[in-house]
């Protein structure tokens, strides 16, 4: 990856003295998590540019456990896109060795460090989420005029659109200073690798280079959130601090790991949505008895205890863990006995036939389907409509083709650790309609959050009725 910095005020080699490198040599660095290398493929009066080029060691990264976690698997770790994009790993690279410059002092031109100079900035190639109107939200409000090219995924095959990548281009009046500050901070933000280190100490990082500009900006929230990978409570925190205001003081909220883990879906709220959704389809059932398989920890029972026309609620989960969570948090040793005679908590699998889910009106099953093994799914078909037979059953499962625009979530790569599967809408109703002929069910399919002209919702729900 290639980042290149080109200085047009003449003496234009003034940008070497600025930067503490000399345009006459090529010089190489050894890093954590690689190579840099420092040198200029243009040096004249007129103009001079400055190139880093990271050599990144992917293999490394796996051994030195910085690499990313392996979601998609052993190859993932070993063949991802970390060598050929700007990354939080360039903005290692600017803090190590452009780092007087970032901290604005030079030894040989002090006069110049804050003069602003006619200065661009060239990345290489720009994983970037959000698009090229991400790349101008974050940058034109800074002064910067940005050329944003977009790379096709693959040139020999043009059928297959444009891919996440960009080569992009910044150029300012602005002080040296001031243009790596901005690219430190915002080349990781526009990056959604998740290889990246987030700690309290990366908000103190945030807060130092964002002095004097970040408060202001108008994407400060979404660059503090992405900077910090989504973790609500330094996320919070940061932006307590940036704006003083008292009531995102960030102990008011402590980060589960469930949390951590929805943080994909996090800004809009999907998982309450969902729950919401699934119980009013619930309640227009008419159903007094119900199942809630994969209850996990107990979220959606809790939202049905809240309705009297649920005289029975079961919540069954394969995890004896999520069910003594569900228990605490539905307070269950201290309900009144009337409200407590009406849950059930019992463990169990899907994957077996088990007398205990007979009898019953409805059954919700939300967000688990993708929790089973592809293979194994004939035998949870089984276990539901042919044996548990409920009059209703409500699925819900990740819509894949709405992933492309969740901003955290690398090209690829599932919403969760544990799915196995994640279905576009048409391979989500053909096997629904394949169960539903199989074992005599109607389906209809609904959207789950807000609906996108092209992807459609982020989570898709089927309506099973007999
Ligand atoms: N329905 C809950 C939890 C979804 S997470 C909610 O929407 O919040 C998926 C849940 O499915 C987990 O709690 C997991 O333990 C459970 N699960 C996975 N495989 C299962 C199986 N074979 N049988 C029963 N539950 C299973």
């Amino acid at each position: 990856m290639l980042l290149t910095l080109t200085n047009t005020r003449v003496p234009a080699t003034d940008l070497g003295y600025l930067l503490h490198k000399n345009p006459n040599r090529v010089q190489s660095f050894e890093l954590s998590f690689g190579k840099a290398h420092v040198f200029y493929p243009e040096a004249s009066s007129d103009r001079c540019t400055a190139a880093l080029l990271l050599d990144v060691d992917p293999v490394g990264l796996v051994r030195s456990r910085r690499g990313p976690s392996g979601e998609g698997g052993m190859l993932d770790q070993y063949v991802n896109d970390r060598p050929y994009v700007a990354s939080s790993f360039m903005s290692v690279a600017i803090a190590r060795i452009f780092n007087s410059a970032l901290a604005g002092n030079s030894k040989d031109r002090p006069e110049l460090v804050t003069v602003p100079l006619p200065l661009s900035a060239r990345i290489g190639v720009l994983p970037c989420r959000g698009g090229e109107q991400f790349v101008r939200r974050l940058f034109e409000p800074l002064g910067y005029q940005v050329v944003a090219e977009h790379h096709p995924l693959d040139e020999k095959f043009p059928e297959w659109g444009d891919g996440a990548y960009y080569t992009v281009e910044i150029s300012k009046n602005v002080t040296l200073q001031g243009l790596l500050t901005h690219l430190y901070v915002l080349i990781p933000v526009l990056d959604t690798g998740k290889h990246y280190w987030v700690g309290k100490d990366e908000v103190e990082k945030l807060l130092r280079h964002g002095e004097g500009w970040l408060q202001s900006h108008p994407e400060r929230e979404a660059i503090v959130s992405r900077y910090l990978r989504g973790f609500r409570k330094l996320t919070r925190e940061a932006l307590a601090r940036l704006t003083e205001d008292e009531s995102l003081d960030p102990d008011a909220e402590q980060e589960t790991k469930e949390e951590q883990e929805q943080a994909i879906e996090a800004p809009i709220r999907l998982h309450d949505a969902r729950l919401q959704q699934v119980a009013a389809e619930l309640k227009t059932s008419g159903a007094k008895r119900v199942l809630d398989l994969g209850c996990g920890e107990g979220k959606l029972v809790r939202e049905l205890l809240k309705d009297k026309q649920f005289e029975e609620i079961v919540g069954m989960d394969v995890s004896y863990r999520s069910l003594e969570v569900a228990a605490e948090r539905l307070h269950l040793d201290t309900l009144p006995p009337k409200q407590k005679e009406r849950i059930k908590l019992i463990q169990g699998s899907l994957m077996y036939r088990d007398k205990r889910l007979t009898g019953f009106d409805a059954a919700a099953v939300v967000e688990v389907i993708e929790h089973l093994d592809e293979p194994r799914l004939a035998a949870f078909e089984r276990v539901l409509f042919e044996f548990a037979r409920p009059q209703t059953a409500v699925l819900t499962t990740p819509n894949a083709e709405y992933n492309v625009k969740f901003e955290t979530l690398p090209a690829g790569q599932f919403r969760h650790r544990d799915h196995r599967f994640e279905w576009t809408r048409e391979q989500f109703q053909k096997w629904a309609n394949g169960v539903g002929e199989r074992f005599g069910y109607a389906v209809e399919f609904k959207p789950v959050g807000e609906e996108d002209q092209q992807v459609g919702a982020p989570t898709q729900m089927g309506v099973f009725r007999q």
